[in-house]
């Protein structure tokens, strides 16, 4: 039987907390990690009536998109909607787990579901992060594939549609150990010299930790030498947003309403524009910010939501700004969440919430 704990841990392996924003809080809201899990709900939201429908599913586990608890609780009266689905939620025994922005910046998460719904090719992230670090370490040479093996097994070593990538360069290293050493090579006050291999790996910075107990836990060396060094290079498999290209180029009304039923939209705003449409950028929820970086990407559209009056503008006429609306641009997630998680639980029920979530309505 799972356990709560299970699920974060694995959602944490596919979305890696330390990816999330620093506004956010994307966790275990409430739940024991201990308690077995009986059942799984996945909403976007997770409001009153998910926790009743959680409820009436015997699931004692909500994983939802945006976390509930955003801006910090000072006190449960149930006061607000916060309060009172948080207040449910404890009185029944339901866990709630947040996987958000930590969600948007890996492949595959919510942008690059939302590319694949249009229908994109050769997707990609729209504004990579910067987060790759290099570990510089010397082996010796005996010892040099099973140091690699563990640092591989830990995470280093990706790149793209590679994995177990490292360079190495063979070299002599020297040392002399000191009364109170206890060398694997050599002996204590004399000096040493030893054939090493020079080798490097490159990982996202929230896999240091990781990273340096594989090299310490494989290397012989009672002191390792080492070196890690941040990277400025873009992690292409870390960011926000999706681009990507339409099979064949669109006239603008032809995509918007491809836009529409791909989607199931019934409203889009945009800006006026006449040229043709073939590579797409979009980011799921409230993305006006990465419309510089769709710009500089080269897209003919960007898709998005929550885009205020002011900043169509800072369109330029230069593409197609498309706000689809913040439900409809994220409600896929559902989706990928249950594709993730039912690809590795397969010993507790999952449901898709069938509660629309969505405050919004639209009259016309
Ligand atoms: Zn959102």
């Amino acid at each position: 039987m799972s356990k709560i704990q299970d699920v974060v841990t694995y959602m944490q392996q596919v979305a890696p907390p330390a990816l999330q924003e620093s506004y956010d809080n994307a966790q275990l809201l409430t739940g024991q990690p201990d308690s077995k899990v009986q059942g799984l709900l996945i909403t976007l939201d997770c409001t009153e009536e998910v926790v009743d429908e959680a409820i009436a599913l015997g699931a004692n586990l909500i994983v939802a998109h945006h976390p509930v608890i955003f801006g910090g609780l000072k006190k449960l009266t149930g006061s607000n909607y916060v309060e009172r689905t948080i207040i449910k939620a404890i009185k029944h025994d339901v866990a709630i787990l947040a996987v958000h922005t930590n969600l948007d910046k890996v492949i595959p998460g919510v942008s690059h579901h939302l590319a694949g719904r249009i229908g994109l090719q050769g997707i990609r992230v729209l504004q990579p992060e910067r987060n790759l670090r290099k570990l510089v370490t010397f082996i010796p040479t005996e010892h040099t594939r099973q140091v690699l093996d563990s640092l591989h097994a830990a995470g280093a070593g990706n790149i793209g549609n590679y994995s177990e990538c490292s360079f190495k360069i063979t070299g002599k290293g020297y040392f002399k150990p000191n009364e109170a050493a206890n060398p694997a090579i050599g002996q204590k006050h004399v000096r040493e010299e030893v054939t090493e291999d020079r080798v490097e790996v490159i990982y996202p910075a929230y896999l240091s930790g990781a990273i340096l107990s594989a090299l310490r836990s494989a290397h012989p060396y009672e002191e390792v030498a080492y070196y890690e060094t941040e990277l400025t290079n873009a992690n292409q498999e870390n960011g926000l947003g999706a681009v990507g290209e339409l099979p064949e180029p669109m006239s603008t009304e032809a995509f918007l309403q491809h836009l529409q039923s791909s989607l199931d939209l019934s409203c889009i705003r945009h800006t006026p524009f006449s040229g043709e449409i073939k590579k797409v950028a979009v980011c799921g929820g409230s993305g006006t910010f990465l419309l510089g970086a769709a710009r500089a990407a080269g897209a003919d559209a960007y898709v998005t939501a929550d885009v205020k009056y002011h900043e169509f503008f800072d369109a330029e006429n230069q593409l197609l700004f498309c706000d689809i609306g913040h439900y409809e641009s994220e409600v896929g997630t559902k989706d990928l969440l249950y594709d993730l998680l039912s690809k590795k639980f397969t010993n507790f029920a999952l449901h898709l919430s069938k509660v629309i979530t969505n405050p919004i309505r639209y009259f016309y």
